[in-house]
């Protein structure tokens, strides 16, 4: 915060301030006694009389503290007190307090002339100030300091007064950390909730309504990672900039999370009127962010409750808000959502499903699940993929389409990344060290989890830890992690499968599929993704995709396995255009770990390659 200074004070004369610094204003410095008068004084205290001058000022004027002492050039010399002291530092601005003496003291010694006093100028900082008079032992408290400007006189502060202010301000500054977010300066969730009851209470006396707007920003995880935390700051900082932009200006922007922020509409004549700040929100976050010499266009996500139509209480308001917020996501982001009662989406719950999911593994509500791979003509089962499952305590099994990109946002699938790779490590070991196999297992890894630095490492110590072979494990990523860094990304490739791991890519056809990349890097297998697969029998473009994809990987030498085959019709498609090897409902289901042992048990199987 910034310092105040001493000047500031000493020419703050409302009447408040007046009285609070104990100062003695320029017409009272005309009848401060010169130290000729004092030296008068002196010695009449020498005399054993008191100063009657100064005595009489102190009589007279109650609220004063100290006379200064001035020379005839207006410069201070030295401050007495109530009870006739006089006080001199060293030297100015030190300290070190030289001497408190008595009027009669210092007259006996004769020792006064060379002496400076308490005196600061005007433009030392209070906190320094304070620091004086907190070394010197308080002693000032009461009597106070003088303070010179360009030499001269120019008043008296009290210590007393000056720690007060010392106080209120750091009352203040508590205050503002305690209901201000620190980076961005708007109203943090304290304020915001404080602000919206009084908002909820307004709207009710005067029949209005009010409105929450929930905004999160698309994928703030991605480019905080990416770009650095200090440049995650600088675009948290700016798009307040433009939320603050498109509300009203009796509207509060507020931070209540890492990317999630609120503004809250008073006053509102109909709902409508959200909507349309909601809309101007996601026009100005049109125009690109430049940041490290990259632009960027950062898009968010909006949800709308209403008071009272949503909910009375501020938390419900909230989580209606933030309800609708998901739904804009889950619309594909960069819209906005109003609540919708009876909608499908309201789900109290959901909030808490990020802190849930924090401690779903070590819970161990996290299973795996797997389904088998086969042979297609033969329905051999060639190998597993690792699917994983949520069992929650309250919500029943959660599809990993709902926690997975949920678990990225937050950071969290690296933790369930590698418990997700260690569990399928261990099972496969467990299954063949009961005799069977060799089985093939595959894992899907995210992209952010692929992207970690240490990704290498965390997989080679898996792989130790379970003493599983690692040519039986296939790592399962999307194109759009090949995309990035092809540099970067090459190198790490190289690494995995000098291990001896396989890479597949999942979904293939969906993303930016270039024959190029294919070439480059060192890939294993193609999953042509289900939505080629479904109904190929009567979707001639299908087949002719399908077809493609399949020559490509022949001519490449990849393998390829179908994905989500559920019919017979396009099993029997797929394996006429000569794929071998499926995955699907046809086929099986993903399978518990003991109904994958039964399948083993039961089916007799030939090697698989
Ligand atoms: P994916 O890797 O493409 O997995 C295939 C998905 O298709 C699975 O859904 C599977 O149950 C489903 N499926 C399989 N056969 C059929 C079929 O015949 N018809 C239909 N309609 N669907 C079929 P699931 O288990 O819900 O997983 C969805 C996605 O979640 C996965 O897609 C994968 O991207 C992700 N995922 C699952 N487990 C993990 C994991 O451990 N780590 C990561 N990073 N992602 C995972
Ligand atoms: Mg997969
Ligand atoms: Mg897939």
């Amino acid at each position: 915060m910034k310092s105040t200074h001493l000047q500031q004070i000493t020419t703050q004369s409302s009447p408040g301030h007046a009285a609070l610094y104990a100062f003695i204003e320029d017409d009272r410095l005309r009848e401060a006694p010169t130290v000729r008068e004092i030296t008068r004084a002196l010695d009449a205290a020498a005399a054993g009389t008191p100063c009657l001058q100064v005595l009489e000022r102190f009589l007279l004027e109650k609220s004063l503290y100290a006379i200064p002492v001035v020379n005839d050039a207006g410069e201070p010399q030295a401050l007495v007190d109530r009870n006739m002291f006089i006080e001199f530092f060293a030297k100015p601005y030190s300290r070190e307090l030289y001497a408190r003496w008595t009027i009669g003291e210092l007259h006996r010694s004769g020792d006064y002339r060379g002496h400076e006093a308490i005196i600061v100028d005007a433009d030392s900082s209070i906190e320094d100030v304070a620091r004086i008079i907190i070394d010197a032992g308080m002693r000032h408290m009461v009597t106070g300091i003088i303070v010179r400007a360009a030499g001269r006189y120019a008043g008296v502060v009290s210590g007393h007064d000056l720690l007060n202010l010392i106080t209120q301000r750091k009352q203040a500054e508590l205050f503002y950390l305690s209901h201000y977010d620190h980076l961005t300066g708007v109203p943090n969730r304290v304020l915001l909730a404080d602000r919206l009851s009084h908002a909820c209470l307004e709207a009710e006396r005067k029949e209005r309504r009010a409105a929450l707007l929930f905004i999160d920003v698309d994928r703030f995880k991605k480019i905080n990672d990416s770009l650095g935390h200090s440049c995650g700051d600088s675009l948290l900082r700016t798009l307040v900039g433009r939320l603050r932009q498109s509300a009203r200006k009796s509207d509060t922007v507020a931070r209540i999370g890492g990317d999630e922020f609120v503004v809250l509409m008073e006053n509102l004549d109909e709902a409508a009127g959200a909507a349309v700040v909601a809309e101007r929100i996601l026009q100005t976050m049109r125009e690109p962010v430049e940041l490290l010499g990259h632009r960027l266009v950062v898009t968010v996500s909006i949800g709308i409750a209403i008071f009272p139509d949503d909910g009375q209480d501020i938390s419900r308001l909230l989580a209606k808000a933030d309800a609708a917020m998901y739904e804009a996501k889950a619309t594909g982001r960069n819209t906005f959502r109003v609540y919708t009662d009876g909608g499908a989406h309201y789900d109290p719950t959901r909030l808490s499903l990020e802190s849930d999911l924090r401690h779903a593994i070590d819970n161990g509500e996290l299973r795996l699940h797997f389904q088998p791979q086969v042979r297609i003509a033969t329905r051999q089962m060639l190998g597993v993929e690792a699917l994983v499952r949520w069992q929650h305590p309250v919500r029943g099994m959660i599809s990993p389409i709902e926690f997975i990109t949920l678990a990225e946002e937050c950071g969290l699938i690296l933790r369930l990344g590698e418990w997700v790779l260690r569990e399928a490590c261990r099972q496969l070991r467990e299954w063949e060290s009961s005799g069977h196999g060799p089985l093939r297992m595959s894992v899907n890894v995210s992209a952010v989890q692929f992207h970690q630095q240490d990704f290498v490492t965390v997989l080679r110590t898996v792989l130790d830890e379970t003493g599983v072979d690692p040519n039986h494990i296939e790592l399962e990523l999307t194109e759009s992690v090949l995309m990035h860094n092809v540099d970067d990304v090459l190198q790490t490739l190289q690494e995995i499968r000098a291990l001896g791991v396989s890479l597949a890519i999942d979904d293939f056809g969906t993303g930016f599929s270039s024959l190029n990349y294919l070439r480059r890097f060192p890939i294993n297998r193609l999953k042509i993704d289900q939505s080629f697969v479904r109904g190929i029998e009567q979707t001639p473009a299908n087949a002719s995709i399908t077809r493609a994809i399949i020559s490509m990987a022949q001519s490449l030498s990849l393998e390829i396995v179908a994905e989500g085959i559920e019919t017979g019709d396009e099993k029997q498609v797929l394996e006429d255009l000569g794929c071998e090897e499926g995955q699907g409902y046809y086929f099986a289901r993903p399978l518990a770990a003991s109904a994958v042992l039964e399948w083993l048990r039961s089916v007799d199987r030939t090697p698989r390659r």
